[in-house]
């Protein structure tokens, strides 16, 4: 027989600490309730990855953040996180079925946001607000069940039982990591099972160059191709150049490999010229291969337009859990500012259940 788990009790349990986790999570304690979070991984920040490099950071994850945003813009304020205006100025390359073409101005890039130490310094800022041992890593939820006036919350190594809970994993992947003991309503598991992981089947290829070469010959770095194996191109370059980078994404389909270093550089020679073959470093980051993002269940889901759906704002487990990943949000979905809007109507559920019961 095994050990028993330690249980320990909170006012509100929240899975996940990627942005949508940490909102949620800050809100909680700001409304003066007790909140864990427990996070599968080693780190904070989920689909917000970001790596240091000898000159500064690259961004694995997600890069952007826009003006239209008030969110985000405003944490980002708040935070006094760095941050810098994307490159936009140059020429776009064009990679047809039969060679390939340079067109005239920046046909791919619209002005947006940029943080300097990368988007996972936002998760960090998030994180470090909360109380030092709220946040518990290396967590993997593995099942919830409503108990009386609880719920429990198990993980591989410990238990919690919490009033109300967060559930801030994209609800595809919560229902591939998480037992719900058949307690989810039977059209609410389907909505989750079918919706998509934003970005979950994506693979973000950064180029990182000594300079950015394509500036010096009028190229914005932007570029499109109808062959791949990365079908759009941006640059990733830090402030002033750097770090220099460019970033792809490759869709390669289910099942399907993740493109090769040689098929890569090849192409980017072919757009941007000679200068590209030899990168300090080349990143090819499969975000299938990331089981708490996107385990397999989820690689072939394509119908976004259960994202945002009213019923991932309704309770589920007798008014106990809440959705609050992006692809529960109502506005901007699938982005950063999506997670923060859902962490929030999350907090605030929950808040409001526990105060009115
Ligand atoms: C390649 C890429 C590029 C992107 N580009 C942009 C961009 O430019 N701008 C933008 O706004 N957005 C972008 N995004 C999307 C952005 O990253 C997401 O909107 C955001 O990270 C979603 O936050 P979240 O908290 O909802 O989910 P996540 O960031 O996925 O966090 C969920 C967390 O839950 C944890 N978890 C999962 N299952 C369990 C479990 N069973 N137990 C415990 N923990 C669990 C995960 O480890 C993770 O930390 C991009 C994403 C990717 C992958």
């Amino acid at each position: 027989m095994s050990a028993p788990q330690p249980l320990s009790q909170t006012n509100v349990a929240v899975i996940g600490a990627g942005p949508a986790g940490l909102q949620a999570a800050n809100l909680v304690a700001q409304a003066g309730l007790t909140v864990v979070v427990l996070e599968g991984r080693d780190r904070v920040g989920g689909r917000l990855l970001s790596l240091s490099v000898e000159d500064g950071s690259l961004d694995l994850g997600a890069t952007w953040f826009w003006p239209n945003e008030p969110l985000i813009n405003e944490l980002v304020t708040i935070e006094q996180l760095p941050t810098f205006s994307q490159h936009l100025h140059g020429d776009t390359v064009f990679q047809g079925e039969n060679g390939t073409e340079r067109v005239p101005g920046n046909r791919l890039d619209v002005p947006s946001g940029r943080l300097v130490a990368g988007t996972q310094s936002i998760a960090d800022a998030l994180a470090v607000r909360l109380a030092g041992d709220t946040v518990k890593l290396e967590q993997v939820v593995t099942s919830v069940r409503v108990e009386r006036d609880a719920v429990l919350v198990t993980t591989n190594n410990a238990s919690w039982l919490a009033q109300q809970l967060i559930i801030a994993v994209p609800p595809a992947t919560a229902l591939a990591t998480i037992d719900f003991d058949g307690q989810l309503p039977s059209e609410v598991a389907h909505l989750a099972k079918s919706t998509p992981v934003w970005m979950g089947n994506i693979v973000k290829v950064v180029a990182h160059y000594q300079e950015p070469f394509w500036r010096n010959a009028g190229l914005a770095g932007a570029g499109f191709s109808y062959r791949g194996p990365l079908r759009e191109i941006h640059d990733m370059s830090g402030p002033n150049g750097a770090p220099a980078a460019l970033f792809g994404f490759s869709q390669p389909g289910a099942g399907n490999p993740t493109p090769s270093k040689k098929t890569i550089i090849d192409q980017l020679v072919e757009l941007f010229g000679p200068a590209a073959a030899d990168p300090l470093n080349l990143f090819i980051h499969d975000w299938r291969d990331e089981p708490l993002t996107s385990p397999q269940a989820v690689h072939g889901l394509d119908d976004y337009s259960t994202y945002g759906n009213p019923m991932f704002c309704q309770p589920v487990l007798d008014g106990r859990a809440h959705w609050a990943s992006t692809e529960t949000a109502t506005t901007a979905p699938g982005h950063i500012e999506g997670a923060l809007q859902a962490g929030t109507r999350a907090a605030n559920a929950a808040v409001n259940q526990i105060r009115s019961r």
